[in-house]
C-alpha cells in the first residue's frame, strides 16, 4: 500500500479534526502518501482530491468541524454517482480509504465496496453516539458537554423564577445525547424516542415532584414520539397552568466546538489505529473503542443495530430524579 485517502461525511462532529491529523501523520510515518478529500463522497464525485502533510494537519486538533469539509451527497446514492467516485480513485491510484462519518457514511462505504477493490476502514464520527462497536463516537463527549453548559445556564433562569424549562436536545432517532447530558444536569425527567412517553405520567410525575424544588428541567430528545418539546410544553401548560413553562431548543451549538479531552484523545487513538488497520489488511470495518481496547468492528453490524440504553443508567435516572 502506497497511497490512501481520508474523508468526513454527514454530520460535522468535534474530534473529526483530531482524527483526520492522526491519519495523515499515523500515514506518513509509515511512509503512506496521503490524500483529503474534500466534501465527503460529493467530493469523491466532484474529483476533489487534495495532497496532505504533516503540516497541513497542524493546529486542527483543537478546532471543531472538519478541515476536510463534509456533505450529504444524493449523487452517491446511484449507481452513476458511485462509479464516478470509483473512477476518481482508480486516477489517484488510491489503495485504502479511511471514511469519517455515521452510520449513513458507513452504509455508503459498504455500497462502495461492492464496486471497488480498495479497502474502506471506518471511524464513527456522529455526536448522537448511536453506533454498536464503540464506547463512544467521536463528538458525543464534547456535545453532551456542550448541552451540561447551556442547560447550567438555564437552570439559573428557572430557579431564580421558579419555572418548568422542557430542553431539546439533539437525537432524531436516539435518546443518548438526552441521557447522559439529562442525568449530567439533574433534569427532573428525561423524554427520549426509545422509552415510551406518557404525558398523563409526565403531569403526575410533575405534581408529585418534590415541591420544595423550585425549578423543573425536562430534557426532550428531538426524535421523541411525544413530539418536539414544543409540542410536549403545550400539552403539559394546558393542564399545569400554575407552572410558568418555557422552552428552549439548543439546536446546532451542539454540533460546533472545540473537541474535548476525551475527544481529542479518543479520536486520535482512533485515526491511528485506523491507518495501521488498513496496513494490516482489514477491510469494511469501524474502529471503535470498547473498554479502553481498540476494536474492529464489521461495518454491517455497526449500521445495522444501535447502542441501546444502559439499563443501569435509567435506573439510577428513576431513582435520582425529581
Ligand atoms: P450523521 O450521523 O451525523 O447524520 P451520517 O454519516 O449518518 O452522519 P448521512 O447523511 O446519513 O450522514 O450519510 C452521509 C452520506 O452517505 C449521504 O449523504 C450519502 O451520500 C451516503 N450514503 C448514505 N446511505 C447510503 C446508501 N445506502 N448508499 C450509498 N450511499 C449512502
Amino acid at each position: 500500500m502506497k497511497k490512501i485517502a481520508v474523508f468526513t461525511s454527514g454530520g460535522d462532529s468535534p474530534g473529526m479534526n483530531a482524527c483526520i491529523r492522526a491519519v495523515v501523520r499515523t500515514a506518513i510515518y509509515h511512509n503512506l502518501e496521503v490524500v483529503g478529500i474534500m466534501h465527503g463522497y460529493e467530493g469523491m464525485i466532484r474529483n476533489e482530491f487534495i495532497p496532505l502533510g504533516s503540516k497541513s494537519v497542524a493546529n486542527i486538533i483543537q478546532r471543531g468541524g472538519t478541515v476536510l469539509k463534509t456533505a450529504r451527497s444524493k449523487k452517491f446514492l446511484t449507481i452513476e454517482g458511485r462509479q464516478k467516485a470509483v473512477e476518481n480513485l482508480t486516477k489517484h491510484e488510491i489503495e485504502g480509504i479511511v471514511a469519517i462519518g455515521g452510520d449513513g457514511t458507513f452504509r455508503g462505504a459498504l455500497e462502495l465496496s461492492k464496486m471497488c477493490a480498495v479497502p474502506i476502514v471506518c471511524c464513527p464520527g456522529t455526536i448522537d453516539n448511536d453506533l454498536v462497536g464503540t464506547d463512544f463516537t467521536i463528538g458525543y463527549d464534547t456535545a453532551i458537554n456542550t448541552v451540561v453548559e447551556a442547560v447550567d445556564k438555564i437552570r439559573d433562569t428557572a430557579e431564580s423564577h421558579d419555572r418548568l424549562f422542557f430542553v431539546e436536545v439533539m437525537g432524531r432517532d436516539a435518546g443518548l445525547i438526552a441521557l447522559r447530558s439529562g442525568i449530567g444536569v439533574g433534569a427532573e425527567c428525561i423524554l427520549m424516542p426509545e422509552t415510551k412517553t406518557d404525558i398523563e405520567d409526565l403531569i403526575k410525575r410533575l405534581e408529585s415532584g418534590r415541591k420544595s424544588k423550585s425549578s423543573k428541567i425536562i430534557i426532550v430528545a428531538e426524535g421523541d414520539e411525544a413530539g418536539g418539546a414544543f409540542k410536549i410544553a403545550e400539552q403539559v401548560k394546558k393542564r399545569l397552568p400554575d407552572y410558568d413553562t418555557r422552552v428552549t431548543i439548543l439546536g446546532h451549538i451542539q454540533r460546533g466546538g472545540n473537541p474535548s479531552a476525551m475527544d481529542r484523545v479518543n479520536s486520535s487513538r482512533i485515526g491511528f489505529s485506523a491507518v495501521e488497520a488498513l496496513m494490516a489488511g482489514k477491510r469494511t470495518v469501524m474502529i471503535g473503542i470498547i473498554n479502553k481496547a481498540i476494536s474492529y468492528t464489521p461495518l454491517e453490524n455497526a449500521v445495522k443495530h444501535t447502542q441501546n440504553l444502559d439499563p443501569d443508567l435509567m435506573r439510577m435516572l428513576d431513582i435520582l430524579s425529581l
